[in-house]
């Protein structure tokens, strides 16, 4: 077996129906072309599972995988994605968190874990370096998030990193979450239903074999180069960490009073930014309540229109419930704000609501959540999820705002920023914008636009294209390079939040992952690599029946401004048309041509979908 630096070295599949552990070799090929993380994912899963499979059936497939800089001194490289065919949408879905899994299963000798099939009872799969076993988990059925992660920590030491879900898991809820260590959501798209569908309550690893890097003085000198780089941004570092949100927090929120809920601060591993805190409820109902939170302000933010959530210790209640329960706090504030929608607009009455009617206090909305985690009674309806509710109840069509599947709130009138927004339609997991952050999160001057083109890649030759437009940004041909990097910072295995994606500009990329590695790859090469997995998954979505048409916001979220342009539904084809073509696809259908599929080197999949031509 060849010896690699940086990766693990081998991948690892359990299929649940046969009780088969498999574990295979990795190769260079796969390594460059994949680099690590969601890219490796996504291949795996790609070629693992059947077109057309229900994502809550043994058919779907769920990868785990962590980067080449995962478990490394590297900063913040310490994130990782589940990925699936997401039970919300029926197209790819992913979503990522800090404390995963992954990092042990890295250090046990796996980049990877490709659990397919589903067991008959429940189980959990357990992975000490290299002892790899499926076990019974019939004691921790029904129990939630944090008395999961405890029980198993009696029982296999603390040393045992541990991803699980709650009782939303177990019921299927559409958006259920995986929970690691107690507190890090891997929130969006129901990867905790599909862990649910499998009877896989929990995997649980340890690892002791370390990572080891191709060149270490040149590794450390980099970690030194990329800690004066967070060091440089300190205020903007520091505002990200004090209170989890940029640009206006204490525009929108009471400072002082979320300060005194906050406690001791928290960070993933080799982490200088430390969002994570503890939030200390001390006073009132919920007096003596204590849980670690990820970025508490995007929480705030998340509940700041929820009638019944106007205090500080009622939201973070809210969240901690959510996270015991296992269900993704954004999915659920969407459905408790839907509810009230539909209640309101007397789509559904009293009795349909088992007597509760609007949601307006923080204990009619914690009765819901139990509701939606338990799918008991009404609770059974809102665990779909918002499109199938809204396709259920009659009249509601027009409150559906999610984007394939994905509720997509937080881009109603565009102020998230213009790719931020833009990207909830491109981003092949619909909803959100967490490919799409780049700086266009508030006003720049084109200059600006320039400097960043420069940070993340974009070739000299579509500079004018991309900063060209009346706020110095074209934000369809913008998104698409920032879609590719923001890839790239996923399949590294790095965090993503806005003040840590600034440190991390292409030149610091390539000098990582080649001092990891030992692989040299031009900085293209690399982006090139992240094009190919954005490529992939968008060749899977269309595998699934994705069209143009998919690529829609809905009638609720519109009209907006993004870079100064006016988007309706009349002008949004034009900008989708702007949008294929800077990534060379066909702009009447929206897929990636024969040409372009060709030259990332995806012969297979350009082959499967000719096969598709005339069949959809
Ligand atoms: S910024 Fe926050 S989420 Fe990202 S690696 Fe650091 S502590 Fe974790």
């Amino acid at each position: 077996m060849k010896d690699f630096y940086g990766y693990a070295g081998a991948l690892l599949e359990v299929n649940l129906s046969e009780g088969i552990i498999r574990k295979t070799p990795l190769d260079e090929e796969m390594a460059r072309n994949y680099i690590g993380g969601v890219g490796f994912s996504t291949r795996v899963f790609y070629d693992l599972i059947e077109p057309g499979v229900d994502p809550l059936s043994p058919g779907n497939v769920l990868a785990v995988g962590s980067g080449p800089l995962s478990g490394t001194l590297a900063p913040t490289s310490a994130r990782a994605e589940i990925l699936s065919k997401s039970p919300l949408s029926g197209f790819i879905g992913w979503a990522n968190n800090g404390w995963s899994v992954a990092n042990m299963l890295k250090y046990a000798g796996y980049d990877h874990i490709a659990v397919t099939g589903a067991a008959d009872r429940p189980v959990y799969i357990v992975v000490s370096d290299d002892d790899v076993e499926i076990r019974d988990a019939s004691h921790l059925w029904g129990r939630d998030t944090f008395e999961t992660t405890a029980a198993l920590w009696e029982e296999l030491g603390k040393e045992f990193w541990v991803t699980c879900i709650g009782p939303a898991g177990e019921r299927l809820v559409r958006f259920a979450s995986p929970i690691s260590r107690q507190h890090s959501t891997a929130a969006r798209t129901g990867m905790g239903a599909v862990m649910g569908s499998k009877k896989l309550k929990a995997i649980a690893a340890r690892g002791t074999k370390g990572v080891k890097v191709a060149d270490k003085k040149r590794f450390l000198a980099l970690c030194e180069e990329a800690n004066k780089r967070f060091e440089a941004r300190h205020n903007l570092v520091n505002e990200w960490r004090t209170y989890g949100f940029l640009a206006g927090f204490k525009q929108f929120f009471n400072t002082e009073e979320f300060l005194k809920l906050k406690g001791g601060y928290y960070a993933c591993l080799s982490c200088p930014v430390a969002d994570n805190a503890w939030m200390n409820i001390k006073e009132g109902k919920y007096a003596g309540s204590s849980y670690l939170c990820s970025a508490p302000g995007t929480k705030l933010l998340t509940c700041a229109n929820t009638p019944g959530l106007q205090e500080y210790d009622e939201v973070m209640k809210l969240t901690e419930l959510a996270n015991r329960y296992g269900m993704d706090v954004f999915s659920t504030v969407a459905m408790v704000t839907l509810s009230n929608a539909l209640y309101k607009g007397e789509l559904l009455s009293k009795k349909d609501t088992d007597g509760i009617g609007l949601a307006d206090n923080p204990e009619s909305i914690q009765t819901l959540l139990r509701k939606i985690a338990y799918r008991e009674g009404y609770g059974d309806l809102l665990a779909e999820g918002m499109r199938r509710v809204c396709a259920q109840v009659k009249g509601a069509a027009d409150y559906d705002t999610s984007i394939r599947g994905i509720d997509a709130d937080g881009a109603k009138g565009g102020m998230l920023g213009a790719t931020e927004t833009f990207g909830h339609v491109t981003s092949h997991r619909g909803g959100m914008m967490e490919r799409s952050t780049s700086i266009s999160f508030r006003p720049r001057k084109r200059e600006s636009y320039v400097t960043y083109s420069a940070t993340i890649g974009v070739p000299e030759e579509a500079v004018e294209r991309v900063c060209e437009g009346p706020e110095g940004l074209n934000t369809p041909r913008l998104t698409r390079y920032v879609e590719d990097m923001q890839t790239l910072i996923a399949c590294q295995g790095l965090c993503r939040r806005p003040p840590v994606a600034q440190v991390w500009d292409i030149g610091l990329h390539t000098d990582f992952y080649a001092a990891a590695t030992g692989i040299e790859m031009t900085s293209q090469e690399l982006l090139r690599s992240a094009e190919r997995v954005w490529n992939l998954q968008r060749c899977f979505n269309i595998r699934e029946g994705l069209t143009r048409k998919d690529d829609r916001f809905p009638k609720g979220l519109l009209p907006m401004t993004l870079g100064g342009v006016e988007v309706s539904e009349d002008s949004m084809d034009s900008l989708l048309n702007e949008y294929y073509e800077e990534r060379g696809w066909d702009v009447e259908t929206g897929r990636p041509t024969r040409e372009k599929l060709v030259g990332l080197g995806l012969q297979d999949v350009a082959k499967e979908l000719d096969g598709m031509v005339g069949k959809q």
